[in-house]
């Protein structure tokens, strides 16, 4: 068994077509003399491949992802790129995949070394476009994902975006990756294709061969090599059982979240990066709960500028109008590290300088953030939150950074909203506790559980050893929400929660219970949650909230729902 990272749900058993991007290998030759031809009917080769991949891609991708074939087309037209080759060959008199290759570098890293994140993104068409016409000049077959005619699984070491947009949902089961995360590009399109995908498998290529049977677990992030007839046949019913939850589900799309006894909630999405917000629009999310800025970060080989962050900002805050956006400033340090913001090794990493903490220090950091959100907030319904507070004084220092700088964007006659909402998020159990006295002060409060049960439990999330500790249900988790939630009540304020235990099924009827105004949770779940939300009554959930607190372990609370609600 195989340990990856779950993302796009679903499962499957299946063949393994083990899918090997082929090398190309370049050597300096003297030009041929049809060199010139050659380039030419590759040129032409890419261009159709290309178009062939849009168009089986046009219904299947976004807008977005489909302008990525544009690009590539426009590389293959571009008379400075192709008339530089051709001047190689004629004037250096060499073969044409050579010039390709160092015309085509050449032009990659001019582009890599650009500011804008928009002509960074260029270098990766290049190199997709020079790998294509590099094959086509050396007659190397370019395995063509779209022609697998078999039922299988994929394993690759990564997927480009090309390769992505050629599956074929009929017959690719599922893929898994040995590189990317959760918000990878292979990863972000499996979401919108709505095949499972497992990303992230270390040694995946090792153990896996072409043609072997295999179990895709993209619902708990396995894969099973090999696996034997006991567990293929758990994995065919849990497989069955998925799709028809998934198919009955289809209908809540619309639907609007509220109980039976009419109480309403908001059913909304966690993010990583704007394209993210397809899926949660696709799965009936009623805004963003959780727009993690860090991969922003994460992604760029600078510190993002002012501009490159507007743009992001904006395209979500313009998807989602008029639903509310909740971006969390950035939250670097513990497991998040930016190659370009070196900091001191710590003995307690998630005990040490990070989200806020790093902000306040780096205040030019902080202001370049929230000036970009604030001109973004003329385009949508913002909500501005702080990562880990756990005393007033920094909530009081962050928020008059942020009023200083939306100061000087109106004294610049610049477009902004003029009701932003700044919150914090509850993860510090300080905070928790504190949460009347934060709630005269804040707008919104959204609890954080994935640190808040890792601070209340000293049991690091990143530990195996501990991760039994990780108990949502446990009534000390549930008090602390209780507060949370009652403190920003006292003071009129919502209070939503974007950790994981939002969208888990067994904590959303005791939270739905205790009150919670706000769920926020990777898309797939939103709709299994609105299931729960629409079949019980609010009365008889605040009931079993208050027996949920009054139980003395997570497993007691756990038998009380299951027994409860429907
Ligand atoms: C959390 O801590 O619950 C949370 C949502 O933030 P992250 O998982 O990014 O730390
Ligand atoms: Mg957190």
């Amino acid at each position: 068994m195989l340990k990856g990272i779950a993302a796009s749900s679903g499962a499957a058993i299946g063949k393994v077509f083990k899918y090997v991007h082929p090398q190309v290998v370049v050597e300096k030759k003297a030009a041929a003399a049809d060199e010139l031809e050659k380039l030419k009917n590759a040129v032409a080769k890419t261009q159709q491949d290309i178009r062939t991949i849009q168009k089986m891609a046009e219904g299947k991708l976004s807008a977005d992802d489909l302008a990525i074939f544009d690009a590539h087309l426009m590389v293959t037209e571009d008379p400075e790129f192709i008339g530089q080759i051709e001047e190689m060959v004629k004037n250096d008199n060499v073969n044409s995949d050579y010039a390709v290759d160092q015309v085509g570098n050449m032009f990659a890293s001019m582009f890599e070394s650009m500011e804008d994140a928009y002509f960074r993104e260029r270098a990766a068409d290049i190199k997709d476009v020079s790998y294509r016409l590099k094959c086509h000049i050396q007659g190397v077959m370019i395995p063509d994902l779209s022609l697998i005619s078999d039922k299988v699984i994929l394993v690759a070491e990564d997927l480009t975006p090309s390769d992505t947009a050629q599956l074929n949902k009929e017959t690719i089961l599922g893929f898994a990756t040995a590189t990317g995360g959760r918000t990878s590009h292979s990863a972000i399109m499996a979401r919108s294709l709505e095949i499972p995908a497992v990303v992230g498998v270390s040694g995946l290529l090792e153990a896996v061969n072409h043609d072997d049977e295999i179990v895709l677990d993209a619902i708990d992030g396995v894969v099973i090599v090999k696996p034997d007839e006991a567990v293929k046949k758990e994995y065919k019913t849990k497989i069955e059982n998925f799709a028809k939850l998934r198919e009955s589900l289809k209908v809540l799309k619309d639907a609007p979240s509220v109980t039976l006894d009419e109480h309403h909630v908001e059913l909304v999405g966690n993010i990583g990066t704007p394209k993210d917000t397809a899926a949660v629009i696709a799965n009936g999310g009623e805004g963003i709960g959780l727009y993690r800025t860090e991969f922003l970060y994460m992604d760029a080989k600078e510190m993002p500028s002012e501009e490159d962050q507007f743009e992001a900002y904006k395209a979500v805050l313009q998807d989602m109008n008029p639903h509310p956006v909740v971006v969390r400033t950035l939250d670097i340090g513990g497991d998040k590290k930016l190659p370009y913001l070196p900091l001191e090794e710590e003995m307690n990493p998630f005990l040490g300088f990070r989200a806020i903490r790093i902000c306040l220090k780096r205040p030019e950091i902080f202001r370049t953030q929230l000036r970009a959100l604030i001109r973004a907030s003329a385009f949508g319904n913002l909500c501005i939150m702080f990562p880990m507070i756990a005393t007033l004084q920094e909530f009081r220092q962050a928020k008059a950074i942020y009023l200083e700088e939306l100061n000087k964007i109106k004294a610049e006659g610049i477009a902004h909203s003029d009701k932003i909402q700044v919150g914090i998020m509850v993860e510090i159990p300080a905070s928790a506790v504190l949460a009347d006295q934060f709630a005269k002060e804040v707008d919104f409060f959204s609890i954080g559980t994935n640190d808040l049960i890792q601070y209340s439990m000293a049991a690091d999330r990143m530990s195996e050893p501990v991760s039994y500790l990780y108990q949502p249900l446990n009534p000390s988790i549930l008090r602390l929400v209780k507060l949370a939630i009652d403190g920003a009540h006292k003071e009129g304020k919502w209070c939503g929660m974007c950790g994981e235990m939002a969208g888990d099924p067994t904590a959303v009827p005791v939270l739905l219970g205790l009150g919670l105004d706000e769920f926020s949770m990777s898309a797939t779940s939103i709709l299994s949650a609105r299931k729960i939300v629409r079949s019980n009554k609010y009365a008889d959930l605040q009931e079993l909230a208050k027996k949920a607190l009054d139980c003395a372990t997570a497993e007691e609370v756990a038998a009380l729902v299951s027994k409860s609600v429907k």
